[in-house]
């Protein structure tokens, strides 16, 4: 994070020497600084010193592996209604596909392969959901201009480890948003042969938010591997998949976790599918 966009402070310490030689044998051994585990080890003692007394750990909850999803089965009996229980904030989307989804603050809205964005009933259902309840570990704001490639660097240089799962929300302004939707599907139509299909949206300077999760690439058929973000305008009237961005100014909020909790549908689908491995 000895990086110009990351504000740091400069901190002398002293160890006692046994744990300072294990920090820099472990460091080695690691193939980081010392530095480097220091940091990751405090953001991670800091954050279980700020739970209150009997606060359960925070967890990303998946309603369903996504492998199930992109085997093309669009149909769970998963109720948004249910996700309360896991989470205030997340993303995924709605049976046979109908739009992208993002809870913010408690809120669950759809962002419809126009757009266009409205919050959704209880008593919908999701084939695919991975939330979690919202509390960042840290956050930072950033008021320079970056283009997708760079605010990507940034959100990397943020996380302490790529082994990890995070949830991440961007608040800013945004010179450019390019995103998409995913429109209404038929079940059992595999999603990478609509891929070419799903219409742009794009917005300009336009201030808005970004959720979404930081997801280890080992974990690839449980959850979208890497950053899955989706956009919401700020005054919460259009979204969509994150494709692309140009931030201007920007609060990023990240939270550390370190638990993962998932359902496993009990549909004949499921059950008598042959998944990937
Ligand atoms: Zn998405």
């Amino acid at each position: 994070m000895n990086d110009r966009h990351v504000p740091t402070v400069e901190m002398k310490i002293a160890l006692p020497a046994g744990l300072a030689g294990e920090l820099e044998r472990t460091a080695a051994a690691a193939g980081l600084t010392a530095a480097e585990i220091t940091r990751t080890a405090l953001a991670y003692y800091l954050e279980a010193r700020r739970r209150p007394d009997g606060e359960a750990e925070s967890a990303v909850y998946l309603s369903a592996p996504v492998t199930a999803m992109l085997k093309g089965f669009y149909e769970e009996k998963t109720l948004l209604g249910d996700l309360r229980r896991h989470g205030d904030f997340g993303l995924g989307t709605f049976n046979n596909l109908d739009g992208e989804m993002v809870m913010l603050d408690g809120i669950i809205y759809q962002l419809r392969a126009d757009g266009q964005a409205c919050p959704v009933a209880d008593d919908a259902r999701t084939p695919f959901a991975c939330v979690t309840f919202y509390r960042p570990t840290v956050s930072e704001a950033f008021e320079e201009e970056l283009d997708y490639a760079a605010f990507q660097a940034l959100l990397g240089r943020l996380l302490p480890s790529d082994n990890m799962l995070y949830a991440i929300r961007v608040d800013g302004f945004f010179r450019e948003v390019q995103a998409w939707s995913v429109s209404r599907q038929e079940n059992y139509r595999p999603l990478n042969e609509e891929e070419h299909n799903r219409p742009a949206l794009s917005f300009e300077n336009i201030s808005g938010v970004l959720a979404g999760f930081y997801t280890p690439k080992f974990i690839r058929s449980l959850n979208f591997p890497g950053f899955h973000l989706h956009f919401l305008t700020a005054d919460r009237r259009y979204g969509g998949h994150l494709h692309a961005c140009r931030t201007e100014r920007v609060k990023i909020g990240i939270q550390f976790i370190q638990q993962l909790k998932l359902d496993l549908p009990m549909t004949i689908d499921y059950l008598t599918a042959r998944l990937p491995r």
